[in-house]
């Protein structure tokens, strides 16, 4: 099997002076896991690399640079998934770690629990060897002023907070040379949630899914919006159902605004090693391996 590889940075309206810093960093993510990927490595490894890459970079809404909730603390929600065995490792609202994508993966490795939370979630970094640090080491000037200026809008409204910021949750989807898919996604979540708000990102067929008999995939976006349609699970079924991987990213993506009225994207790799995207929003920062072997990255816009 070819191994394949495609990366997200999130999808929304990505502010014109951080494209640079959004196409830079999905490419060194997507180039990491590529790496392991053409040598031989596991799907499970190279979207654990490419995520882990994008949660150190501050750019991003993931581990370092990841928003504030409404007590201006920082929660992190991620998810991992194994499509040979449907096995899912996955960690919410999270505090005090670096790479909760990590987290997720020794949840998935080392125990026969699929999701832990918060303060259990933390213990269980600790006991594992995780490095635990201060708040500040994640905090960045970008979400403390965000944070000081939704304090004082009246009115805010989870759905308003993806409308002018850039959220960039993020997100891996792989497929190895022996035909296994796995997918990754890692957030910080929503601007100003609600303390102990979880989103999509971490729930299994929601924020991400992977069974190697259909695809993988891995979403960005409002997390209430993704969570009520099941957005990950309803295009790897699209696939089982014989549409094509980009058939199924745009169906998913479609009915998810039909349905909810909800915003986001998609990223996706089939049991044949197709790769696709889609989204609804104006911008989504995306990175893949292209069918020559060599990493593109773009920030996507038109809609
Ligand atoms: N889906 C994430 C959440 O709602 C945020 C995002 O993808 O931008 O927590």
């Amino acid at each position: 099997m070819k191994p394949v590889l495609i990366v997200h940075g999130g999808a929304w309206k990505i502010a014109e002076d951080t494209h640079e810093a959004h196409i830079h960093g999905t490419r060194l993510a997507c180039e990491a896991g590529w790496a392991m990927l053409s040598k031989g490595g596991t799907a499970l490894d190279a979207v654990e690399k490419a995520v882990s890459i994008m949660e150190d970079n501050p750019t991003f809404d993931a581990g370092v640079g990841s928003v504030l909730n409404r007590a201006g603390e920082i929660e992190m929600d991620a998810i991992i998934m194994d499509g040979a065995r449907l096995e899912l490792g996955a960690v919410a609202a999270v505090r005090g770690i670096t790479n909760p994508v990590r987290l997720a993966r020794l949840i998935l490795r080392d125990t026969d629990h699929s999701l832990l939370v918060g303060d259990g979630a933390r213990r269980f970094a600790e006991i594992k060897g995780m490095r635990l640090c201060a708040e500040a080491e994640l905090t960045v000037q970008r979400e403390i002023d965000r944070f000081r200026q939704l304090q004082q809008t009246p009115n805010y409204t989870l759905a308003d907070g993806f409308a002018p910021s850039p959220q960039g949750t993020v997100g891996a989807v792989a497929i190895d040379e022996q035909g296994h898919i796995a997918a990754a996604t890692s957030t910080g979540g929503a601007s100003y949630k609600l303390p102990g708000r979880v989103g999509d990102s971490p729930l299994v067929g929601s924020g991400a899914y992977a069974d190697d008999q259909t695809g993988g995939a891995s979403a960005t976006g409002h997390g209430e919006s993704i969570m009520k349609i099941v957005l990950s699970k309803l295009a790897t079924d699209a696939i089982g159902h014989g549409f094509s991987a980009q058939e199924a990213a745009d169906c998913a993506i479609r009915t998810l605004y039909e349905r909810t009225g909800g915003y986001g994207g998609l990223i996706m790799v089939d049991h044949r090693g197709e790769t696709a995207f889609a989204y609804n929003t104006p911008h989504m920062a995306v990175a893949w391996v292209d069918a020559d072997y060599k990493v593109q990255a773009r920030i996507k816009s038109g809609n």
